[in-house]
């Protein structure tokens, strides 16, 4: 999300000072028993009861074991009650297994030896009222919301606290599911929206409906999100700068479904100018879509989340729609394995704000930009090199201005030709190959990473850039 954020930090925190409410941070040092498997799908499957504000379902997660273990460790808030967990190994029967879930965390017994490569799926049953979000979209937990006719709206964020405040899963940044399966049941008429590609929904026949969502390509974990609500939907079929028809999709409040159809323009705009100079969408076969939501936007895979009432700024574009679509590329595609470098997401995005702001009114207008966004002096560097919780990320590094005034820096170092090459290359490896269709583009990189990149594509030696923008010097001038 974007640079508010840190006023919204602080509400944030002066009312939870007084409300006691304990939080799971996401990331920070991987445990150990979580470093022990990957997580290959997960199958979410829960009804959405806004009468009671509850939620009552199950998860489904496969695993490749790294190193053996006796125990399945995953991360779940405490409210919830889980009922049951069956596990199966090596695609055996499933079987009920014993486990313990205290302090937010989910311990799974695995009743038999395993080893490297062994497989195992679990299926955890759960119900409870999930935390209810005290400042969408900072603040993780659902949002309960009631449009201007009294029906319901709704939604969950978690950027911060992670995907564990609603679902069990492992709650770092350096794994992701290469798919996953959500359904989700809510009460007609609701429409329920979420990652990925449409399958279609059942009416279960008592005045609920089940909606059902296939995410083909990895997903980070607080990403996987829903919208319900009385929506409409508008669709369009565009073609790819590749070639490839990609799905559009906007569900949109009734309310506001004239302005919608006016607004796509802006969108489309938006959209052609990231594909431009990023390459293509990387989420081609699964669908660009947009959900209106209750709160200002979050960069929610294939399903970005738009609350910013249709309104451009002064710059003469819509902020939170180029700065949420960016993070497709800068997030989506490419995700930060470590907090740490969260620069990645929220520098580059900012920047694509100033790139679009120098393609809209030219350079003297770019410059203004860049003045605006100056961080000024900082305490941290940019890009600590260490392990970090989501929240300490955000709160000490200040990913956004000063991630966007590296990345100009970074501009005036290599010049145009090879600066805007690097960006190409850090989204799409191969210049040869734009494929956006099966995720294989999907990578999770830290801020080396795209150093040694960088130095592939230009040939520079940018061990002295690094150390002073990134990796060392806290105070920028
Ligand atoms: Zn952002």
């Amino acid at each position: 999300m974007r640079a508010i954020h840190l006023l919204f930090s602080l509400i944030i925190f002066i009312l939870f000072a007084f409300s006691n409410i304990s939080f799971a941070d996401s990331g920070g040092p991987l445990k150990p028993e979580q470093a022990a498997y990957d997580v290959t799908y997960y199958y979410l499957d829960l009804s959405i009861d806004p009468e009671t504000q509850t939620i009552n379902g199950s998860l489904l997660c496969q695993v490749t074991i790294i190193n053996p273990i006796d125990v399945l460790l995953l991360d779940l808030d405490d409210v919830f009650l889980v009922t049951n967990v069956d596990i199966s190994i090596n695609n055996s029967d499933f079987q009920q297994t014993s486990y313990s879930h205290e302090n937010e965390l989910l311990e799974i017994n695995i009743p038999e030896d395993v080893d490297t490569d062994d497989m195992i799926s679990c299926k955890i049953y759960y119900n409870g009222a999930p935390r209810i979000s005290q400042g969408p979209p900072w603040d993780a937990g659902f949002v309960w919301d009631t449009t201007s006719d009294g029906q319901h709206w709704l939604a969950v964020v978690c950027q911060f606290q992670g995907g564990d405040i609603w679902w069990p899963c492992k709650d770092h940044p350096s794994d992701e599911p290469d798919s996953m399966h959500i359904s989700l049941r809510v009460p007609n008429p609701l429409v329920c929206v979420s990652n990925g590609q449409y399958l279609g929904f059942v009416d279960n026949g008592d005045n609920t409906s089940s909606y059902n969502w296939f995410v083909s390509v990895p997903i980070n974990n607080y990403n996987v999100t829903f919208y319900a609500a009385d929506f409409l939907l508008i669709e369009d079929e565009y073609e790819s700068t590749i070639g490839n028809e990609i799905p559009f999709r906007f569900w949109v409040l009734p309310e506001d479904y004239e302005t919608a159809v006016n607004y796509m323009d802006v969108f489309q705009q938006e959209f052609d100018f990231l594909e431009e100079i990023y390459g293509p969408l990387p989420f081609g076969t699964d669908k660009q879509g947009w959900a209106h939501a209750p709160y200002l936007g979050m960069e929610h895979q294939s399903i970005i989340a738009y609350g910013h009432d249709f309104t451009t700024n002064s710059w003469g574009y819509d902020y939170i729609h180029l700065h949420e679509l960016a993070h497709e590329w800068w997030g989506n595609l490419l995700t930060a394995k470590n907090w740490a470098d969260i620069w990645i997401h929220e520098g580059i995005a900012t920047y694509t704000e100033a790139l679009y702001v120098e393609y809209l009114s030219g350079m003297e207008t770019y410059f203004n930009f860049m003045r605006l966004h100056y961080p000024g002096p900082q305490m941290n560097p940019l890009a600590p090199y260490e392990d970090m919780t989501a929240s300490d990320a955000f709160d000490l590094l200040e990913p956004y201005n000063r991630g966007a005034c590296t990345m100009h820096a970074l501009r005036y170092h290599l010049g145009d030709e090879q600066f805007f090459e690097v960006l190409k290359r850090w989204a799409y490896l191969d210049p040869d190959d734009f494929g956006n269709e099966d995720g294989r583009q999907c990578r999770l990189v830290d801020t080396e990473d795209l150093k040694i990149q960088a130095e592939l594509v230009t040939g520079v030696d940018l061990a002295p850039f690094w150390s002073v923008f990134l990796e060392k010097l806290a105070i920028h001038n």
